[in-house]
């Protein structure tokens, strides 16, 4: 007998119907002989609406209380589809984050999962019973409900999947797996079969929305079996698995893109040990992430200028942040820019394989994009450049890369 976690997002939960789609699909693994533990987001677009209500409330309300609001959601879904369920004649029970209980740290709206008892689902699947778990949720140390930040169901799903030794986990989606590049974009972007967890660590951080970038570390560092697929099709979907297995031809597996970036340079900073220490210790005392970073080469030791990237929502606060430390450092002027978008081409073929970073920026040279800020990994070129060229550089790209095939 083997125990699945299939976890269901906000579009394959998104009516009654579809919820009762679900139901039948799940009764089709019951009668294979499988424990099923089914995670559940709210259904699309309600978690965005609870998140504005919160909003016109107030300007500055409690995260505690938002997440009581939010998580909501995710109550709903549950138990309509554990009635859905009973409809067919499968014994069904919901289950919300305190009744598991999935323990976080008290982060409201972006918690950690610390814990998870396994003991009351274990003894309700013994029963017989599909425990459906309302996904994106826990409870704090004091005792209040908690929310995993958006996205987060599939971080419940992969946790829970670790918790009980799933023998697989499924994220069922609104599309059939994970794609080399953005379809919507690239018309000719491939599904990929098999994609490694670092890749799909890199992918989903980079801009790549189809799993919670959390859930696929969670999931690399338990090795669950790890599916994405679609909810509407019957098809296998992309495997996310470790190095070594059989993997795709092609050099690299993906180019993801993100829109929500800006770009600070500070000009004329003193050429003197710790002023990036200075810079960047102030912006990571206000927990504002720094991306991409370039330090130029002083000239005659005198000064440099420092290039680096953040979310464009943190942007006004980095503005008043490095305002505030100018006169200390004495730097001549700093400027921000937020039309750039970050390019990134993944693949773990980089590792070992000489020649990638010849082809990207080649490519971007033919097609006269100019790039603002590279950075790499092991695995990983990004780069940033103007917004007005982004789909013409993940076009040529993608071809340039052999992944148009
Ligand atoms: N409903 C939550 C959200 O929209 C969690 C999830 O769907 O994963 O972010
Ligand atoms: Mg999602």
């Amino acid at each position: 007998m083997k125990l699945v976690v299939l976890k269901f997002g906000g579009t394959s939960v998104a009516d009654v119907p579809q919820i009762k789609k679900i139901a039948l699909k799940i009764k089709a693994e019951v009668k294979k002989d499988n424990k099923v533990i089914a995670v559940v987001s709210a259904m699309s677009g309600v978690t965005n609406n609870l998140i504005d209500q919160v909003k016109k409330t107030s300007e500055n309300f409690s995260y505690s209380e938002y997440d009581t609001v939010v998580s909501s959601g995710e109550q709903v879904t549950s138990a309509l589809l554990a009635i859905a369920l009973e409809e067919l004649s499968i014994k069904a029970r919901s289950w919300l984050g305190w009744q598991v209980p999935i323990f976080t740290d008290d982060i409201y709206g972006k918690a950690v999962i610390k814990n998870i008892e396994t003991e009351n689902i274990s003894k309700s699947l013994e029963n017989g019973f599909v425990a459906i778990v309302s996904g994106f949720q826990g409870v704090s140390n004091n005792n209040r409900i908690t929310t995993l930040g958006r996205g987060g169901s599939d971080t419940s799903a992969v946790a829970l999947a670790a918790a009980f030794s799933a023998d697989r986990c499924d994220i069922f989606t609104d599309v059939d797996g994970v794609y080399t590049t953005d379809p919507r974009i690239v018309k000719d972007a491939k599904k990929l079969d098999y994609v490694t967890y670092e890749e799909m660590l890199e992918l989903a951080s980079q801009g790549a929305k189809v799993l919670q970038t959390r859930s696929v570390a969670l999931a690399m560092k338990y090795s669950i079996n790890l599916r994405v697929l679609s909810s509407f099709e019957d098809l296998p979907g992309t495997f996310i698995i470790k190095e070594g297995h059989s993997m795709e031809k092609f050099e690299i597996s993906g180019i993801a893109h993100s829109l929500n970036e800006a770009k600070i340079t500070i000009s004329g900073v003193p050429d003197r040990p710790g002023q990036a220490a200075e810079v960047f210790g102030a912006l990571a005392d206000s927990s504002i992430n720094v991306d991409m970073i370039v330090q130029s080469s002083p000239i005659n030791h005198e000064s440099t200028d420092i290039t680096f990237t953040i979310q464009e929502t943190d942007l006004l606060e980095a503005e008043e942040i490095i305002k505030s430390i100018q006169r200390n450092i004495g730097f001549r002027k700093f400027t921000s820019e937020t039309n750039v978008v970050k390019i990134s081409v993944i693949g773990n073929a980089m590792r070992t394989q000489s020649g990638m970073a010849k082809t990207m920026f080649e490519t971007l040279a033919k097609n006269q994009i100019n790039i603002h800020v590279i950075s790499t990994s092991e695995i990983k070129i990004s780069v940033l450049i103007s917004s007005d060229y982004y789909e013409l550089a993940m076009r040529s790209l993608h071809t340039a890369f052999g992944l148009d095939k």
